[in-house]
């Protein structure tokens, strides 16, 4: 499980791994948020109307969800199940209370932290992005400050204060955990 504030470049360091480490898997989320410019249904989330993501919470179709900022998220049980069987290990980008609720159900499951150097970095990324208004910006600065204050429950952290760094830090972390080498080629 990946976590960390907003803006932390969680999403491209998890698309390095993924480029690089044979067999790994993405599970894609559900959310209710809208989607951002450039991002694909089915690939980047599956973006859901309210009353569909809730009738998949009664249903009982999440490994965990959560409300961020506002919008739902939730980890599709079906296919992390699926990856799993066939023996392969399994990438989630996750905000605290869903990473938590996971670890209760599979103790195994390893908790990474991806942060910005500093809380000052974060928050110019996040506005560098301009994807959130200025509200929901503050609503993201005040959970990336409670999420900094959880980092100690994580098994890894990866700072991210320099692009190639960051993409060799979190390649290490991963194979670590999952064993096995990089593609050469593609690291
Ligand atoms: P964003 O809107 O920036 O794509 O994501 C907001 C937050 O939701 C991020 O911290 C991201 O890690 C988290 N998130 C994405 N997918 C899931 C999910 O399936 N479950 C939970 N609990 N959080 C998620």
């Amino acid at each position: 499980m990946v976590s960390g504030p907003s803006g932390a470049g969680k999403s491209t360091l998890i698309r390095q791994a993924l480029a690089a480490v044979p067999g790994l898997a993405y599970s894609v989320s559900a959310t209710t948020r809208r989607p951002r410019k450039g991002e694909v249904d089915g690939h980047d989330y599956l973006f859901l109307s309210r009353e569909e993501f809730e009738r998949w919470i009664e249903e009982g179709r999440f490994l965990e969800w959560a409300e961020y900022s506002g919008n739902l998220y939730g980890t599709p049980a079906e296919k992390v199940e699926e990856f799993l069987r066939e023996g392969r290990s399994v990438i989630l980008e996750i905000e605290l209370r869903g990473a938590r609720m996971v670890r209760e159900k599979r103790p195994d499951a390893k908790m990474i932290f991806v942060r910005a150097p500093s809380l000052e970095e974060t928050r110019k990324r996040l506005v560098g992005r301009a994807t959130e208004d200025s509200e929901a910006l503050e609503r993201r600065m005040t959970t990336a400050l409670s999420e900094v204050a959880a980092r100690d429950e994580f098994d890894y952290e990866v700072v991210n204060a320099g692009r190639e760094q960051a993409r060799e830090d979190m390649l290490n972390t991963i194979l670590g955990i999952v064993g096995g080498e990089a593609d050469a080629e593609r690291a």
